[in-house]
């Protein structure tokens, strides 16, 4: 049992994102590395004091949040819902950080009641993601069914990055990728496997990625993603990443049956002459090669930057 529990603790506490447990009086019993990290407060500096009084958190307006009734943590205790706050807290540096946080049902361990709460700072990934994933959502540039990004938003993206690459000779990278045999995955299971197949293939891609490269669906079976900042030797070990990564992800269907699905893949280094029309069709190009090479392939182009 103790095992478990350090096991636990060690997830737990190498967690990128803060984690800390209080109970029903709002004392704090546990503090992970990552809210360490994030705050300036070491455990030994928190444990045993009132979250509320540590960190006196503040609305984005600026207002005190735990004045009252009006504390999160003391809602949560009360309701049992989960509940999402976007607040300030004080860093133990003095200055003012704007944080997230995520306080997860109460639950009773043993007699006591325990809340979880998660902290995270602009800067996680997974912030930026969901900020981003909102901000998407609301320029209609996401698409419904897998939750990435649209063509659209990809298109606008590419012309930026076009832009910035002549002007300032930053490099990005385009990666296209198109499901292997995907008509037959649909003819032999139905369509709404093959959904479920292109909800799986985008996810391990979104969540491959480093927070500032972009991923959309570009039709169908087709994914592009812009690699930023890549330099040409980095081009062919992240596309085959991708590869290794979408062959290795499962869906285990209703009756239990297992389905994978792989990709071939295009990447090439957008060059200083190119539009987007002829970025991309280089792309496609280097995809179908790895197409007719016998699929589950990625072909590299090879400039060299
Ligand atoms: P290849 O290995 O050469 O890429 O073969 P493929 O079968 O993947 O290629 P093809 O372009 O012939 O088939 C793509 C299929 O993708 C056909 C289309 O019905 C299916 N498709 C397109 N959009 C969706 C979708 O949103 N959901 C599902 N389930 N299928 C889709
Ligand atoms: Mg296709
Ligand atoms: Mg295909």
């Amino acid at each position: 049992m103790l095992e478990t529990v350090d096991f636990y603790r060690e997830v737990l506490d190498n967690l990128y994102d803060g984690i800390f447990f209080v109970d029903k009086d709002g004392t704090i019993t546990y503090w992970n590395k990552g809210a360490a990290k994030l705050t300036g407060y070491s455990a030994s500096d928190v444990l045993d004091r009132s979250y509320c009084d540590i960190f006196k958190p503040l609305d984005k307006h600026g207002n005190q949040l735990c004045v009252f009734d009006a504390c999160p943590i003391r809602k949560v205790l009360d309701s049992a819902t989960l509940t999402e706050v976007e607040a300030y807290i004080c860093h133990k540096e003095g200055h003012l950080l704007p944080i997230s946080i995520r306080i997860a049902p109460v639950r009773e361990v043993g007699q006591h009641f325990v809340i979880a709460v998660e902290i995270y700072s602009g800067n996680s990934p997974r912030y930026v993601m969901r900020q981003r994933l909102e901000e998407l959502q609301e320029m209609a540039m996401h698409d419904p069914l897998t939750g990435i990004a649209n063509r659209r938003f990809v298109e606008i993206n590419i012309t930026a990055r076009l832009e910035e690459l002549k002007r300032y000779g930053f490099p990005f990278a385009v990666v296209f990728i198109d499901i292997d045999h995907f008509k037959v995955i649909n003819d032999t299971h139905g369509h709404a496997v093959g959904d479920r197949i292109l909800r799986m293939v985008s996810a391990t891609l979104a969540n491959s990625l480093r927070s500032f490269d972009i991923i959309g669906r570009w039709g169908g079976e087709e994914f592009v993603i812009l690699l930023i900042n890549v330099k040409q030797s980095d081009l062919l070990k992240l596309s085959d990443r991708f590869l290794r990564l979408v062959e290795k992800s499962t869906l285990t269907m209703d009756n239990g049956e297992t389905m994978s699905a792989t990709v071939s893949i295009g990447a090439t280094l957008a060059r200083v002459g190119d539009a987007t029309d002829t970025l991309m069709a280089r792309a496609d190009k280097l995809m179908y090669e790895s197409k007719r090479r016998g699929r589950n392939m990625v072909s590299v182009g090879q400039d060299q930057v």
